[in-house]
């Protein structure tokens, strides 16, 4: 099996069959692996292991079998050289940004990242000397005008979340490495079943697991994709030193998740789109925010860049607050959580929960009004989706 050409095949292929390495038991389904070391034939083994003059297991911080299946299958789909796994989505920034960054080196990110990691850089990478300017997404001239000597990653998700907005990641791979920096992108949003941003010149793709590559909620991972120096020495350099790995068993849920990952992210699409273009004809409805959608001021983008427009959408209610909150209280089916990346439909009202932190000001300058839900469309009927929505909406 390991012996096949496999980087020939598409990436279907590669989502279902890359990286399982048969054992002797002749198993069809990959194995896990649940041990914390492993075992040499001879003391001259172990030395050889230790020494680094021969490859193979020695202790599940550094590497295991089903979490290297993981990781080769996930490498593959992003058109990657390595991919290590992490213990989180968090976890894949932090080891990314300690095996790439030291002292003195500043960071631009998008200001529309997901909340944690822009805690991460302003409360924590900023205790070791670590800048982060922020800036708007789409704006190119902003991302050029803060770059200075010492900038050293910039930083994006693609589309971003609530407000769907895009970055041409081609546009900033080039500004990034005219300036001597990485492009890194959080593809979480996307998967590489919609957008492969290593392809666009981006020299670093990070994931939270956790959600569609999983794709049905039950466990936390992330990984990070890119060169073998960068991602095979730098990052796994401090993945097996300070530890954050990922475990086999969920190495084991998110490589089965891989398997339908194309096939899921295209009927989130299909989903996602039908009900944007629903409720952009809905009377109670102001405004929506989807690049699938012809009135999405990045629509040309989508198409160039992304397979399809991804599950995540928003709209805005007028109304304000009572108005959002009644929709989210009068719907029995969706569930009323922040998470995505689930089969199951969510809705939430971002400015009192996952951007509830920001101040009205900076609410105001992100574009988060009050008035403003967020969905991330799942897999069940879109009739039974619509009539949830329809519930709280007609009766604005
Ligand atoms: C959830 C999320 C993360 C963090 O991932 P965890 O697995 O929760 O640590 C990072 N980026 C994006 C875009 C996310 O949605």
């Amino acid at each position: 099996m390991s012996e096949q050409r496999t980087e020939a095949w598409h990436f279907a292929t590669q989502a279902i069959r890359t990286g399982h390495q048969h054992t002797p038991e002749g198993e069809h389904s990959e194995p896990i692996f649940p041990t914390s070391s492993f075992v040499f034939a001879s003391a001259a083994e172990a030395a050889a292991r230790f020494s680094g003059d021969e490859p193979g297991n020695i202790y599940a911080r550094f590497t295991n079998p089903t979490v290297r299946n993981f990781e080769q299958r996930l490498a593959a789909l992003e058109g990657g050289e390595s991919c290590v796994a992490t213990a989180s989505g968090m976890a894949a920034i932090l080891a990314s940004c300690m095996g790439l960054l030291m002292n003195g080196d500043h960071i631009v990110s998008s200001r529309s990242v997901f909340g944690t990691t822009t805690i991460l850089f302003n409360k924590y990478l900023s205790r070791f000397g670590i800048d982060t300017s922020f800036v708007e997404l789409s704006d190119i001239g902003a991302w050029e005008r803060v770059i200075r000597p010492q900038t050293r990653m910039l930083f994006l998700e693609t589309p971003s979340n609530p407000l769907t907005e895009m970055a041409d990641i081609r546009l900033l791979a080039d500004l990034a490495h005219d300036n001597n920096c990485l492009l890194v992108v959080d593809n979480c949003f996307c998967t590489p079943a919609l957008q492969r941003p290593l392809s666009l010149g981006a020299d670093i793709v990070i994931h939270s697991a956790t959600k569609y590559l999983d794709g049905q909620g039950r466990c936390i991972g992330g990984a990070v994709v890119g060169n073998a120096q960068q991602v095979g020495e730098e990052v796994f350099g401090v993945l097996r030193t300070a530890g954050p790995t990922m475990s086999p068993f969920n190495a084991w849920v998110f490589l089965k998740g891989l398997e339908t990952l194309e096939l899921r992210m295209q009927a989130h699409s299909r989903n996602a789109q039908q009900l944007a273009e629903w409720l952009e004809r809905h009377p109670k409805v102001a405004r929506v925010h989807y690049p699938g959608l012809a009135s999405h001021p990045q629509h040309a983008l989508v198409n160039r860049q992304q397979q399809a427009a991804g599950g995540i959408l928003s709209f805005e209610v007028g109304g304000g607050q009572p108005a959002a909150w009644s929709v989210i209280d009068a719907t029995r089916m969706l569930s009323i959580t922040a998470n995505l990346g689930d089969t199951k439909t969510t809705i939430t009202h971002p400015a009192t929960t996952t951007h509830g932190r920001l101040t009205p000001d900076q609410q105001a300058a992100a574009g988060i009004g009050q008035g403003l839900l967020r969905l991330a469309v799942g897999l069940e009927a879109i009739e039974d989706i619509q009539a949830d929505l329809a519930q709280g909406l007609d009766g604005l």
